[in-house]
């Protein structure tokens, strides 16, 4: 809102990561043979999400009532004999041979341990390139790029409950939209929604200084006037490199780089100032810059500066993610009547979908070339979402206990 960024507490990192910040819609696609999403939401109920999340098709908890759970979580976590530290971000790692031995905390104390879970989320890039520095084994993945997009929430109301819209018993509609790319250079990609907020707010998601990426979220009450979900494009490690982006040899931090080039494009294209740059589809669609806004005010803070997103040669994505956007955009209108309206807008960059690495690790959980340490969570690559990270902390902390035991 001040147009100021604290790269140490930010949408990204602070208690409960971007989970606390997140929209809390609490549903996953992973397959969960042993039920332990259930064993999640029990959690998040233990700690004060409403009973209703265990059996309603798509829980959502909406951001503001997160921040209390999360505390509630913390408690609990104390009230068990752990300990949470504020403030003690890890900077380096000690490695002797092929085992961990512990970490240094930016104070500069030491914690020595032979057994460490590190769950960083997918924007920890200082940490990812000191664990790479130090030679743990990562591979750069898959990820997916492009805008957020915004509507009056009342036109997805009427395209998905035709005269039920405004229903009080059928609340804010979402939509899952994919259509795959055909023509010239985006052929064959894959476009989809990512992260709907039905009745929600785009938000500031970036954790560098001069960096401009955006993410969505919601209140419990999704009854914000715009709808809006990001639009992205899939993208592979093959594609970061294109076009001479990339100096240097290969490396499992190209994502990381490739995200960092486009998100500094978006804070310049923005105005430098924090504002994400914005375009009306109508204007995205022609290939013209933008100057006034029309029916769709944006909501995104500190505000939204009108440019051509896709302008050759100065360009807020690749020329083929630009391409398979406009490819989807009307495709999208077949099945949502209005979705590529002139006057919804379009703001960037969405670059933060998902880890652009993989820190692997073997089937004991623990990386692939250093014993003791536990790579979990959607910064190593291993979940999507909350509940997947959920899923994958609870299998992680299984999978030491039985290292323990063994050992005792
Ligand atoms: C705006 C927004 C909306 C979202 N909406 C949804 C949604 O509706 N549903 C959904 O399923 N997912 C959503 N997500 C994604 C979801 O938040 C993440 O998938 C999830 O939080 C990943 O959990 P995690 O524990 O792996 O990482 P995180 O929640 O990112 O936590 C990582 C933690 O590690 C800390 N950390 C990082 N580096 C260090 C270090 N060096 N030393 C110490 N600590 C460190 C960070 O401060 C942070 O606390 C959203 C994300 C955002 C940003």
């Amino acid at each position: 809102r001040k147009s100021e960024l604290n790269p140490e507490s930010n949408v990204q990192f602070g208690e409960g990561g971007a989970g606390t910040f997140s929209d809390g819609k609490l549903w996953s696609q992973i397959s969960d043979s042993r039920h332990l999403t259930r064993k999640v939401l029990s959690e998040f109920v233990k700690a004060g999400a409403p009973e209703e999340i265990l059996y309603i098709a798509k829980p959502h908890i909406g951001t503001f009532r997160l921040v209390g759970v999360v505390e509630k979580m913390r408690a609990e976590i104390e009230a068990l004999g752990g300990e949470v530290r504020f403030e003690q971000r890890v900077t380096d790692v000690l490695i002797e041979g092929e085992q961990m031995r512990g970490v240094t905390l930016h104070s500069g104390e030491h914690i020595a341990a032979n057994h460490v879970v590190i769950a960083l989320g997918h924007s920890a890039r200082d940490t990812f390139a000191v664990l790479h520095k130090r030679g743990v084994y990562m591979e750069a993945k898959p990820f997916s790029i492009g805008f957020r997009i915004e509507h009056p929430q009342s036109l997805i109301d009427a395209a998905r409950f035709g005269p039920n819209a405004g229903n009080a018993i059928l609340g804010a509609a979402d939509y899952k939209l994919v259509h795959h790319a055909k023509g010239g250079i985006a052929n064959g990609r894959s476009v989809y929604s990512f992260c709907m907020c039905p009745g929600g707010t785009v938000v500031a998601a970036t954790s560098e200084p001069g960096r401009v990426v955006t993410n969505g979220m919601s209140q419990y009450s999704r009854n914000e006037r715009n709808a809006n979900a990001g639009i992205v494009v899939g993208i592979s490690p093959q594609d970061y490199r294109q076009d001479g982006l990339l100096q240097g040899p290969v490396n499992p931090l190209d994502g990381m780089a490739f995200q960092r080039f486009w998100e500094s494009r978006a804070y310049e294209l923005g105005g430098g100032t924090y504002e994400a740059p914005g375009q009306l589809v109508g204007d995205f669609l022609a290939d013209r810059a933008s100057t006034t806004l029309g029916a769709v005010e944006p909501s995104y803070k500190p505000g939204v500066h009108l440019t051509n997103l896709g302008e050759r040669g100065r360009s807020s994505l690749p020329d083929y993610a630009i391409t398979a956007i406009r490819e989807a955009l009307p495709a999208f209108e077949r099945q949502i009547n209005g979705f590529s309206a002139f006057d919804a807008v379009l703001t960037g960059v969405e670059t933060r979908t998902s880890s652009p690495l993989r820190i692997t690790r073997g089937r004991d959980f623990q990386s692939l070339n250093v014993k003791g340490l536990y790579p979990a969570g959607e910064g190593a690559g291993y979940a999507g979402g909350i509940m997947s990270a959920g899923v994958d902390g609870i299998e992680v902390a299984e999978a030491l206990a039985r290292a323990l035991l063994s050992a005792a």
